[in-house]
């Protein structure tokens, strides 16, 4: 080969390298793999998109060690959850449940609307270190855009009639169901006893955004040891390690 045909070939080569590496660098940022395990694990996740810096970055994230050095709090929670068709979603991280619109939580009468609601396992939140089987998150929004998460932890004991119309309809791969003929109502997850923590912190996904609303009830609620099963069969390790706590203040309240 000529000298020239060479320095050409090279000459192409860089060019395309300069042309394309933009492209792929934000055609990435568009959808950022992330997950729980090796390079895109949590203790990486502040580094794989600018957009995910607040997980690296924010200093009251989530989830946290829950304990009892807490100041009590005389915030109300009441619960007004209807029945509703329901779409099952397997997003590649979690199991989430899509509720239709209606259904909302009342923190001192301000209103929340139920989004949807969906499973870590194990817990990502921890109880003096401790973390349950199973932890879900019922998300709701308010209309001035502000997000408050109910958690609800799952330990192994009976048969759970509502975890399993859910289960029945798990997607072992991505992707979404539209269940027909079945209504479910989310008043079924959170206990009778309402008893909580509350504090201020972030979505334990990315973007890890902060300013969101935790009400994590400390009485957990049974589903059998095949019902937890069926669910580490689809997902096990969706749950992101505890963050430090930083200045915040933990308050809890009994009912
Ligand atoms: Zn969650």
């Amino acid at each position: 080969m000529k000298n020239s045909t060479i320095r050409f070939i090279i000459f192409v080569l860089f060019a395309s390298c300069v042309v394309i590496a933009p492209q792929v660098q934000s055609s990435n940022t568009h959808s950022v793999n992330w997950g729980y395990s090796g390079d895109a694990s949590p203790k990486n996740w502040g580094n794989l998109s600018p957009k995910f810096e607040t997980c690296k970055l924010g200093k009251e994230q989530s989830p946290i060690n829950l304990n009892d050095k807490s100041a009590s709090s005389a915030k109300s929670l009441e619960f007004t959850y209807k029945n509703t068709p329901f779409k099952v979603i397997n997003n590649g991280h979690a199991i989430e449940v899509d509720y239709k619109a209606g259904s909302y939580i009342e923190i001192e009468g301000k209103r929340y609307e139920l989004l949807q609601f969906h499973f870590h396992s194990p817990s990502e939140h921890r109880v003096k270190g401790e973390a349950y089987p199973m932890e879900a998150h019922l998300v709701h929004k308010s209309q001035d855009g502000q997000l408050a998460v109910v958690g609800v932890f799952l330990k192994e004991g009976q048969y759970n009639p509502f975890i399993e119309t859910l289960w029945a309809n798990i997607l072992t791969h991505k992707g979404e169901r539209i269940v027909r003929g079945v209504t479910i109502n989310a008043s079924a997850l959170p206990p009778q006893d309402k008893s909580y923590y509350h504090y201020t912190g972030s979505l334990t996904t990315p973007p890890c955004t902060e300013g969101v609303e935790w009400y994590v009830l400390k009485q957990p609620i049974e589903i059998s040891s095949q019902q937890l099963a069926k669910f580490k069969s689809v997902y096990s390790g969706n749950a992101r390690p505890v963050q430090p706590l930083n200045q915040r203040v933990i308050e809890t309240k009994e009912f």
